[in-house]
């Protein structure tokens, strides 16, 4: 998606060959008008998937997840990565590891949620090892609810996660792919035109 593409050069901060910080539009300050046309985009590839509801983890998932959302008309459940008072029991859990932040945490959705005539879209902000996602598609299949695919905005295609997602045959869209941050610069790979 050559818009993400333009900001990520613009504003992009490489912090090391295998980190970069998009804090000016995505992570932290979040601009209104990249985040429509992520949504977007996302809601036109899967307009004709049956969509039923869209599923991402809190936080950074959450904002283009919602124009997504409104776009194909359906609801936003996002992953609470620590347990609210107000959650019950009633909870599909998983565990995620950071490898960024080395570290093991519970995700967890509550039932009420998602069920199994769910026809669900995972999105998130990146994917580098998988692990966050590999957390969704295992509280979707929780729900014995069905995954039509995956929704990054943006994936670093030199890490493990992109060939363990869709090496178990689920359907991942990136929108800007990342193919090397050596060098303190940011080299995508070339494959898509949008
Ligand atoms: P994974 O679970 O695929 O290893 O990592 C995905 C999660 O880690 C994302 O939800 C994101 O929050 C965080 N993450 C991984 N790599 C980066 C990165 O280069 N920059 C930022 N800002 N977050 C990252």
């Amino acid at each position: 998606m050559k818009l993400l593409k333009e900001k990520i050069v613009q504003h992009g901060k490489v912090l090391s060959e295998n980190v970069l910080k998009v804090d000016t539009f995505l992570n932290h300050q979040i601009d209104p008008v990249l985040m429509q046309a992520i949504g977007e985009e996302f809601a036109s590839r899967y307009k004709d998937a049956g969509i039923t509801k869209i599923v991402t983890i809190e936080s950074s998932g959450i904002a283009p997840s919602m124009f997504a959302g409104l776009t194909l008309g359906v609801s936003v459940v996002f992953a609470r990565k620590r347990k609210s008072l107000t959650l019950s029991d009633n909870l599909y859990t998983a565990q995620v590891h950071s490898f960024t932040k080395n570290e093991t945490n519970d995700i967890s959705v509550s039932k009420d949620f998602i069920g199994s005539e769910d026809v669900v879209l995972i999105i998130d902000d990146f994917l580098a090892n998988g692990q966050a996602v590999l957390g969704l598609l295992d509280i979707v299949e929780q729900a014995n609810a069905t995954t039509a695919g995956v929704g990054i905005v943006i994936e670093k295609g030199f890490q493990t996660g992109g060939e363990l997602i869709r090496a178990r045959g689920i359907r991942v869209d990136s929108l800007a792919n990342i193919k090397s941050l050596a060098n303190g610069k940011v080299e995508f790979f070339e494959e898509d035109s949008t």
